[in-house]
């Protein structure tokens, strides 16, 4: 029997490298991570991953981090747009947590940093984003008819089965869907904006009641760290991302499996150009980081390739043949 053709998107935030745990800075980036990418880069396109670089102002804004994704072979990769509130211009007020998310933000000021960032990256990486993600996740129908209006047709701040203060994608479906400007989380009748989220899930293919679950254990008085423990350890219900930086990869492979198992085509992984650079980031604090993270990668993609064929894809590419499709 013929495989099954199974497409695989990855994307990076490429952003400056930072104290996650600390304030929010507005200056004096330090972007070496973007160093690690040429590498990172090369070992791709050897295994055939076309990446997606959201490249965010800091990145795109300093000289010699603009020069080196300048040499990246540009029909291998795509450069798309990532907005940090903090870190791009022009600054309203001093950055808060409640700030730091652009949906949180006046719509006005979300335009004005999109412009800024759109134009940065048109001047120095010559090229017009149409792919894009916001910091620390989140959209809602406001922001995604904002960024339409600057012609940019595939979004991924939608963080499946992620809950915060400010927003929910606990209802979003887990792949690639037409969002509704209404309800971003929800699929509509447009087609002139794709939403691709990141692929998270469960090594159990009962997504809602694993998350029902998950959440009850880690809400549970009883000691909850030892519920989530016991259930991690025991294999009975893990929560699984596919990133190089929060799982390993027989971790991810548990996720592919899944994801198989519900009859899902495409796969998302996604990391931070940071996690490239070693023990800078919380993330991903390891010695030969960039080495670590390519192998878990490589791991990935032949798990996946037992089961399928793949199709290597960008953003804006997966967005064009969905587009053929629907
Ligand atoms: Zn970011």
């Amino acid at each position: 029997m013929d495989k099954p053709l199974v497409t695989f998107i990855l994307s990076v935030d490429t952003e400056e490298e930072w104290d996650w745990s600390g304030p929010f800075p507005n200056d004096n980036f330090s972007v070496q991570n973007v160093h690690e990418i040429p590498a990172f880069q090369l070992f791709c396109q050897e295994l055939g991953i076309k990446p997606t670089y959201l490249v965010d102002y800091a990145v795109a804004n300093n000289k010699q981090s603009a020069g080196i994704l300048n040499s990246l072979n540009k029909n291998e990769c795509e450069f798309g747009a990532h907005l940090h509130p903090w870190a791009n211009p022009p600054f309203f007020d001093d950055t808060n947590e409640f700030s730091s998310h652009v949906i949180n933000l006046p719509i006005e000021h979300v335009e004005a940093k999109l412009k800024a960032l759109l134009a940065i990256i048109e001047q120095k990486l010559h090229c017009k984003p149409s792919s894009f993600r916001t910091g620390r996740w989140g959209i809602n129908g406001e922001v995604l008819a904002l960024i339409k209006k600057y012609n940019i047709s595939t979004d991924s701040s939608v963080y499946p089965l992620y809950h915060h203060n400010y927003f929910s994608c606990e209802n979003a479906p887990s792949h690639a869907y037409w969002p509704s400007y209404d309800n971003t989380n929800q699929k509509s009748e447009q087609r002139d904006i794709l939403e691709m989220p990141v692929t998270c899930g469960f090594n159990r293919t009962n997504y809602n009641f694993s998350q029902k679950l998950h959440k009850i254990s880690a809400s549970s008085p009883l000691n909850k760290l030892r519920i989530i423990g016991f259930l991690w350890h025991s294999l009975l219900l893990r929560k699984l991302y596919l990133s190089p930086e929060l799982c390993s990869a027989n971790d991810m492979k548990r996720l592919v499996d899944t994801c198989f198992k519900r009859g899902e085509h495409t796969f998302h992984m996604y990391l931070h150009s940071s996690s490239l650079l070693e023990q800078v980031t919380g993330l991903n604090n390891e010695l030969n980081a960039r080495e670590n993270i390519c192998q878990r990668i490589g791991e990935v993609i032949k798990h996946i390739q037992t089961y399928a064929e793949v199709e290597f894809l960008t953003l804006s590419e997966a967005h064009e043949k969905l587009k053929k499709n629907n």
